[in-house]
């Protein structure tokens, strides 16, 4: 089986939840099997374009697969938070979701100003949450590289969020 087999046999998706009429990816047993990890990860750091110098984790799950990324390309990681975890905060972006909004943050002193980054999270939805990080990675000063994400969700969209900046989705559902 290729990777892309390997990845794709091992997502599930759960009716209903976390409410009625969504239907939602869940990335626990891929994480959970080692084969499986390993074949996500050589395709989440497999993207087309310059070599990252970091490699930028979004909570949680990007924090799981954005470490593995990044020690499978030899650079660091930095973790992408919920407000109120971080003790020194860079800058905060805040975003709308259907009910309400959410805020991420960037920890301060960590991502070089010029520096190359990739983004990994687990899931491409609406794209508010990859585009609040984005947005906090080239407010520091760094650049984008790519966007890696295990799976995206075409019907909502959220690569049109993200002004034309790479996409490298190793499954849409
Ligand atoms: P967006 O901001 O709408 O693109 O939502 C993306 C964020 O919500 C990601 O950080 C995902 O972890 C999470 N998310 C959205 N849909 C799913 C899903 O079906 N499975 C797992 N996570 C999801």
């Amino acid at each position: 089986a290729t990777d892309l087999d390997v990845v794709a046999g091992l997502l599930r998706d759960v009716p209903d939840f976390p409410s009625p009429g969504i239907r939602f990816w869940d990335l626990s047993a891929l994480l959970a099997d080692g084969a499986g990890l390993a074949a996500t990860t050589r395709l989440l750091a497999a993207h087309d374009g310059p070599a990252p110098e970091v490699v930028v984790g979004i909570e949680a799950r990007g924090f799981l697969l954005g470490a593995a990324v990044a020690h499978s390309l030899g650079v660091g990681v930095v973790a992408v938070r919920k407000q109120g975890k971080l003790p020194i905060v860079a800058a905060s972006e805040s975003y709308d979701l259907e009910y309400g909004s959410a805020t991420l943050e960037l920890p301060a002193d960590v991502l070089r100003p010029g520096a190359r980054a990739l983004l990994v999270d687990d899931v491409l939805a609406t794209g508010g949450t990859v585009a609040a990080a984005a947005a906090l990675v080239e407010g520091a000063g760094a650049t984008v590289a790519a966007v890696s994400v295990v799976l995206e969700l075409p019907a909502l969209h959220g690569r049109e969020r993200l002004d034309g900046r790479p996409v490298h989705a190793l499954l849409a559902r």
